[in-house]
């Protein structure tokens, strides 16, 4: 089982910030950005790669996730990202993603 899966089913203790019947968020372990989260959907889907066209309505969900959560930490402008495949820098086979935000602006 992948380690994302072992976080859904509670084998790995992780605190989720959000979640509901579709999907979990969590801290990255390793941030790279002041606020940095995964959004994580429970069905193991390996990459945008591997989408097939009945996935179409979890990745709404897990954008809708995002910003629900965005929402909740009152960022005003955050960045959402998808690691796709090796070559783009995706490391674990389990879709997710990333929501990086709390910058100071450089212009209000
Ligand atoms: P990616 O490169 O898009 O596959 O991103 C995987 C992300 O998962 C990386 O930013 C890691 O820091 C993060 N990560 C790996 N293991 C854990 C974990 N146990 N808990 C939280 N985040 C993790
Ligand atoms: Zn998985």
């Amino acid at each position: 089982m992948c380690i994302f899966c072992k976080i859904i089913n509670r084998e790995i203790p992780t605190d989720f910030i959000y979640e509901n019947d579709d999907v979990v968020v969590f801290a990255d372990i390793k941030p790279l950005a002041p606020v940095h989260y995964l959004v994580v959907p429970k069905k193991h889907i390996q990459s945008i790669i591997n989408l097939q066209s009945n996935h179409q309505t979890i990745i709404s969900k897990i954008i809708f996730a995002a910003k629900t959560v965005a929402e909740k930490l009152n960022l005003k402008g955050y960045k959402l990202v998808f690691n796709v495949g090796r070559e783009g820098g995706q490391i674990i086979d389990h879709l997710h993603l990333h929501l990086l935000g709390g910058w100071t602006p450089v212009r209000e």
